[in-house]
């Protein structure tokens, strides 16, 4: 008998045919005597929809209330899904993230899971139920509700299968696996049999959604293999763990685009030591993800200034503006230049590791397409570029053509 943890995403859950579809395979697994321990996300759209609500009510909604209205959505699904095995005859219950035992810090709205007691789970299972947990979400030793940042019901799936000690972990979505791009911006993108975490958590957090990154750097730490596959066929999926050497062989395993980046400006920074260090410790006390930062050399004729850009996450613009806008008194900078309309476009692979010459290669890609790059970073096993979000998709398929053959 295994124990296998499956996780549904929102499109695999869209209806109440698709929950109907879940309860499907569920039970084609439970007939063979398999544990079951499901994880949903709320139904498609429905957190964008709360998340449209509250800032309706007003722009930056308290964190704390953000958390209890969206954890609504995947309560929702755990009824229903139990419900739909219940109509198939089969034991099942839902359990809320601290029904589960899921124990988050309090960092509301991208909470870090702390431990997790699952001593209800197995108390459940052994009681021959298919157990249901709310995904994205836990509880503070405080008791408050708290979720675990967007596409958290990955991070919830993993942490299970990690905390049961799983046999098996299903991440069931609405594409056949990982691709060598996202396949609705890339129709040639290829499905890979296997991904190194390294390279799927660059892949995650440089934009490809079909796992959240903090997900993949659970999985990494505890050593929680894992296969995402389609909910809606029966094709194997990819398999994501551990680098083995032939991997390296690879130059580039795949090409992401994040368009949920911002790019914040400041002209005319005093240049002198700790000024960096003030914004960005500001930042980070407000618990703003910085992602890449460039500084210019300093200009202008007197005291030396200089123009600092970086980029955060689209949805804390608003905030990052009023936290550095906080700044400009003590600092003096000129002023602050915002822009969302930024693409993010990144090559990732470990072959990258032993093989020159793949930077160049990118750059010339898009200068044939005649696109400008406004930002660089690069890792061993990735580089990445910032360009005209208009221009996005049409620079990833063209670089996915360069590297990927198609
Ligand atoms: P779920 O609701 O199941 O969590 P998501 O919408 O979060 O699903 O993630 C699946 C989506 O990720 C796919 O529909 C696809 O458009 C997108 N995606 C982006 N990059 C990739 C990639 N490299 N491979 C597969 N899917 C990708
Ligand atoms: N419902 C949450 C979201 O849309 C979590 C998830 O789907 O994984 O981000
Ligand atoms: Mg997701």
């Amino acid at each position: 008998m295994s124990l296998i943890v499956q996780k549904y995403g929102g499109t695999s859950v869209g209806n109440t045919e698709r929950i109907r579809n879940v309860a499907a395979r569920v039970a084609r697994y439970r007939a063979q005597g398999d544990q079951i321990v499901v994880v949903v996300s709320a139904m498609s759209g429905v957190t964008d929809n709360l998340i449209k609500l509250a800032k309706e009510i007003m722009p930056l909604p308290n964190e704390r209330e953000m958390d209890v209205l969206l954890a609504t959505g995947e309560q929702t699904t755990i009824a229903l899904t139990a419900m739909a095995l219940h109509a198939l005859d089969i034991k099942a219950v839902s359990l809320t993230g601290a029904q589960a035992g899921i124990r988050t810090d309090g960092m509301h709205t991208k909470a870090k899971i702390q431990n997790i007691t699952p001593k209800r789970i197995h108390q459940y299972l052994d009681r021959g139920n298919v157990v249901i947990v709310a995904g994205f979400q836990g509880v503070t030793p405080d008791g408050h509700i708290t979720t675990l940042g967007r596409g958290g019901s990955d991070l919830t799936a993993i942490a299970l299968a990690a905390a049961l000690k799983a046999d098996l972990c299903q991440i069931y979505t609405d594409v056949d696996g990982v691709y060598t791009a996202d396949p609705r911006i890339v129709p040639s993108a290829r499905k890979l049999a296997e991904i190194s975490y390294d390279e799927m958590l660059e892949l995650a957090s440089l934009g490809a959604k079909v796992m959240q990154s903090r997900s993949v750097e659970f999985a990494k730490k505890f050593g929680v293999v894992f296969e995402v596959r389609s909910s809606l066929n029966d094709n194997p999926g990819t398999i994501v763990k551990e680098e083995t050497k032939n991997m390296e062989d690879v130059v580039i395993r795949g090409v992401s685009l994040d368009k949920n980046q911002a790019k914040v400006t400041l002209v005319g920074v005093p240049d002198k030591p700790g000024i960096a260090a003030k914004i960005f410790k500001t930042l980070g006390d407000a618990a703003i993800n910085v992602d890449m930062i460039v500084q210019n050399i300093s200009h202008g004729a007197g005291a030396p200034a200089t123009d600092l850009s970086f980029t955060v996450d689209k949805p804390e613009l608003l905030k990052a503006q009023k936290v550095i806008g906080g700044l400009k008194t003590e600092i003096g900078f000129g002023e602050i230049i915002s822009t969302d309309k930024i693409g993010k476009l990144s090559i990732v692979g470990v072959g990258m590791k032993s093989h020159s010459g793949v930077a160049g290669r990118m750059f010339e890609t898009l200068a044939k397409e005649g696109i400008n790059i406004e930002m660089i970073s690069t890792s061993e096993i990735k580089i990445s570029v910032v360009i005209d979000l208009a221009k996005g998709e049409q620079a990833m398929k063209a670089v996915h053509a360069a590297f990927l053959g198609c």
